[in-house]
C-alpha cells in the first residue's frame, strides 16, 4: 500500500497551533501584552475596538526587533527567550514557546512596526493568515507596535463561536488586569473604543489594585507577607466582610505570572474558614516567588497552569500566612495575643533542618515501675504554659450575640498563672479558675461571662498543631523502646505505612524494619504510650484509606489530624485543676483555638448579658 502521512503544511500547522493559543481576543492581548513586558518596555498601550475582534494592538516603549528578526518572529518555534531545554527550568520570561506570533499570523491581519533605539529606522511586516503581505523600512518609534486586525477573518467557525461583546470584553479586561497586577513597574494605558479605560502610572502594589479596581479597595485590603527558604509571599487579601459572590478579584501569582491552581485556592478558602458566609468568595491579589527550578510552566499552551515540585508544603505555608495575616490584624475570631513562636507552625519552616529527629532515651526509664509508665500518659497533655492568661481573652468575640462589646475590657477573673502542669495541685485549687462539667467540658469564668470548653475537641485542636509544627519543623523527639515492638498487617496496610514512614519518622516514631506484613518499632512519639501504638496505626491506615480519593488530600494534615484523633483525652475523663488549666492555656495559644481539626466548635462563651435574660 502506498505511504500515506505527509507532513502539514506550515499555514495549517500554525492554524492548529492557533486553536490552542488563541481561543479569543483577549488571548491575542495577553500574548501581546508579555510579549511588550520581556521587552523590557516600561509604558504599554493597548488599544481594543469592539472587544477586540476588530482591533487588537500593543505599543510599546520596549528593545524592538532587528530586520531580521522581525521577520523571523512570526516563524513557529522562533523565539530569542531559551535555547535548550533546561532553559525551560530558569524561565525569566513570560514567553519561551515561540508560537504566539506564529499562531496569531495565523489567523488574523497583522502589522508588525518595530525599532530598536540603535537603529535609524525600522521594520514593518503585514501579515494575513501567514502570508506575508509586504515588508518595508519605515520611520517609527523605538520599541514595537502590534496590530491584530479581524481575528478568526479565515475560521468563520471561530468566528462565529465568539460571544457577545460585553462577554469578550470582560475577558479582555481580566487578561489587562493580571497583566497589570503583576506589574507595578510598568505604566500601562488601555483605551477600549477610542476612549480612556484605564491610566495606570508606576506605582506600589496596593496603589495599583487600587487603581484598578476602584479608591474603596483601600480599606479592604489586609497585607500578607511571609518569606521562607522554599516561598517568599507577598501581597493582599480582602477583609472577609467585603467578600464578593463571584470569583472575580482572585488572583495569584507565580514568579510575576498570573496563575491558575485550585489546590493553592483551596488553600486561602480554608483559611478563611469561618469567617465567610456560605456562598462568598474572598478577594485574593497573591505574589509567590519560588525557584523557577521548582516549578514546570509548560504543561498548557496558555501558561497558566504549573506544576509545583511541593505543593502540600505550598499549601501549608500560604494557608498559614494568610491565616496570620487575618489574625494579626484581628480579623478573625482569633485572639490576638503573645505566643510562643514556636508553636506559629509553617512559619518557621525556615529554620527547618533535615537533620534526624532528635531521639531522647529515657535513661531512668524502668518497665517495672508503675508509677512511672502512668504519668508518662500524662504526658499526652503535655503543654507549654503561656505566660499571660489574661492577654489570651482580648479581642474574644462571643458566640452568637450581636453584643457591641469592647472586647478588650474583657478581662480574665484569675490570677496570671503559669504553672505547669506537674506542680503541686492545691496551689492552683485556690484560683477558682476552672471547672469540669459531667467530666467533658471545662467551664471558666472571665470578665463578661464565662467560657465552655470541649475538652476532647481542645485537645485535639492542640495536639493537631503541635503535630503539625513537627511535620513541618521535622523536629520531634522520640522516646525509644526498650523492647522492639512488631506489629502485623495486611499487605495493603504495609503499602501505607510505608508510604507514611517519612512522615511517621518525622512525628518521632522509628521503624527499624518494615517488611512485608510486619513492622517493628523501636521508638515512638514521646506523647503515645507504647500499648496504644497500634491502635493508632490501625486508626492512621483507616484514615488514610477514606481520604484518599479526594484530591486536596495533604498525608501531612491527615496524619496530624489522625494522631490528635487517637491521643486527645477523651469526654468521661476526669482532669486534674492544673490539666484543665493547661488544656486552655494550650488551646488560645493555638492558631486556631476555636475549631477542632475537623472544624467543629472547641469552645464557646456566653455573657452575662445572656445570662441574665435567661432569669428573666
Ligand atoms: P515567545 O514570546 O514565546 O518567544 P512569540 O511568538 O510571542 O514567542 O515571539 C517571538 C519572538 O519575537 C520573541 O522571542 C521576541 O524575540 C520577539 N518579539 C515578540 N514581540 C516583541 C516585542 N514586543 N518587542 C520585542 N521583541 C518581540
Ligand atoms: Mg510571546
Amino acid at each position: 500500500m502506498a505511504d500515506i502521512i505527509q507532513l502539514l503544511p506550515d499555514h495549517v500547522a500554525n492554524q492548529i497551533a492557533a486553536g490552542e493559543v488563541v481561543q479569543r481576543p483577549s488571548s491575542v492581548v495577553k500574548e501581546l501584552l508579555e510579549n511588550a513586558i520581556d521587552a523590557e518596555a516600561t509604558l504599554i498601550k493597548l488599544i481594543i475596538k469592539d472587544a477586540g475582534k476588530t482591533l487588537v494592538q500593543v505599543i510599546d516603549d520596549g528593545k524592538g526587533m532587528s530586520t531580521t528578526d522581525a521577520r523571523l518572529s512570526f516563524e513557529r518555534h522562533a523565539t530569542s527567550k531559551i535555547r535548550n531545554a533546561e532553559d525551560l527550568f530558569h524561565l525569566h520570561t513570560k514567553g519561551f514557546r515561540g508560537e504566539a506570533l506564529a499562531s496569531i499570523a495565523a489567523i488574523a491581519h497583522v502589522e508588525l512596526k518595530t525599532k530598536q533605539d540603535q537603529d535609524e529606522v525600522g521594520s514593518c511586516i503585514v501579515i494575513e493568515g501567514s502570508e506575508i503581505i509586504s515588508q518595508d523600512v519605515v520611520v517609527t518609534p523605538k520599541g514595537t507596535s502590534i496590530s491584530v486586525k479581524n481575528l478568526f477573518f479565515n475560521i468563520p467557525a471561530r468566528r462565529n463561536f465568539l460571544k457577545s461583546n460585553t462577554v469578550e470584553l470582560r475577558h479582555v479586561i481580566d487578561e489587562f488586569h493580571r497583566v497589570a497586577l503583576a506589574h507595578p513597574n510598568i505604566s500601562f494605558v488601555f483605551y477600549n473604543n477610542g476612549s480612556e479605560s484605564f491610566n495606570l502610572s508606576v506605582s506600589n502594589y496596593r496603589q495599583r489594585i487600587v487603581n484598578l479596581f476602584g479608591t474603596k479597595t483601600n480599606q479592604k485590603l489586609v497585607p500578607v507577607s511571609e518569606d521562607t527558604d522554599v516561598l517568599k509571599i507577598s501581597g493582599f487579601v480582602g477583609k472577609p466582610e467585603f467578600a464578593k459572590k463571584t470569583r472575580g478579584e482572585q488572583y495569584f501569582f507565580v514568579n510575576n505570572r498570573f496563575i491558575k491552581s485550585a489546590y493553592l485556592n483551596h488553600a486561602i478558602s480554608s483559611a478563611f474558614d469561618g469567617l465567610l458566609k456560605n456562598g462568598l468568595y474572598p478577594s485574593y491579589f497573591l505574589n509567590l516567588t519560588v525557584n523557577p527550578q521548582s516549578i514546570d510552566i509548560n504543561i498548557h499552551p496558555t501558561k497558566t497552569e504549573i506544576k509545583f515540585d511541593d505543593e502540600h508544603t505550598l499549601y501549608a505555608l500560604l494557608r498559614a500566612a494568610v491565616k496570620h495575616s487575618l489574625g494579626q490584624f484581628n480579623i478573625a475570631p482569633v485572639l490576638d495575643f503573645e505566643r510562643d513562636p514556636n508553636l506559629d507552625t509553617p512559619y518557621n519552616y525556615h529554620q527547618k533542618n533535615n537533620g534526624m529527629p532528635a531521639i531522647e532515651v529515657d535513661r531512668t526509664f524502668n518497665p517495672f515501675q508503675e508509677e512511672k509508665i502512668a504519668s508518662s500518659k500524662q504526658e499526652s497533655i503535655r503543654i507549654e504554659p503561656t505566660a499571660n492568661w489574661e492577654s489570651l481573652y482580648v479581642g474574644l468575640e462571643s458566640k452568637g450575640t450581636k453584643s457591641q462589646h469592647d472586647f478588650s475590657e474583657v478581662h480574665f477573673e484569675s490570677e496570671p498563672s503559669s504553672v505547669s502542669l506537674f506542680e503541686d495541685d492545691k496551689k492552683i485549687d485556690n484560683g477558682q479558675t476552672t471547672y469540669q462539667l459531667h467530666n467533658k467540658y471545662i467551664v471558666s469564668a472571665i470578665k463578661s461571662g464565662m467560657l465552655l470548653i470541649d475538652q476532647h475537641r481542645a485537645h485535639q485542636r492542640i495536639l493537631y498543631e503541635d503535630f503539625l509544627k513537627n511535620l513541618t519543623l521535622k523536629g520531634a523527639s522520640s522516646q525509644q523502646l526498650l523492647f522492639p515492638l512488631i506489629l502485623h498487617f495486611s499487605i495493603q496496610e504495609i503499602e501505607i505505612i510505608k508510604e507514611l514512614r517519612e512522615d511517621l519518622e518525622y512525628t518521632g516514631f522509628v521503624f527499624s524494619n518494615v517488611s512485608n506484613e510486619t513492622i517493628e518499632i523501636t521508638g515512638v512519639p514521646i506523647s503515645i504510650p507504647e500499648s496504644e501504638v497500634s491502635i493508632i496505626l490501625e486508626q492512621l491506615i483507616s484514615d488514610v484509606e477514606q481520604e484518599v480519593p479526594n484530591s486536596n488530600f495533604s498525608i501531612t494534615d491527615l496524619l496530624a489530624k489522625s494522631l490528635a484523633k487517637s491521643l486527645a483525652i477523651k469526654n468521661g475523663q476526669p482532669l486534674k485543676k492544673s490539666e484543665q488549666e493547661h488544656l486552655v492555656n494550650s488551646l488560645f495559644a493555638c492558631k486556631e483555638p476555636n475549631v477542632s481539626p475537623t472544624n467543629r466548635t472547641t469552645f464557646i462563651t456566653m455573657n452575662v448579658d445572656e445570662l441574665d435574660k435567661k432569669f428573666i
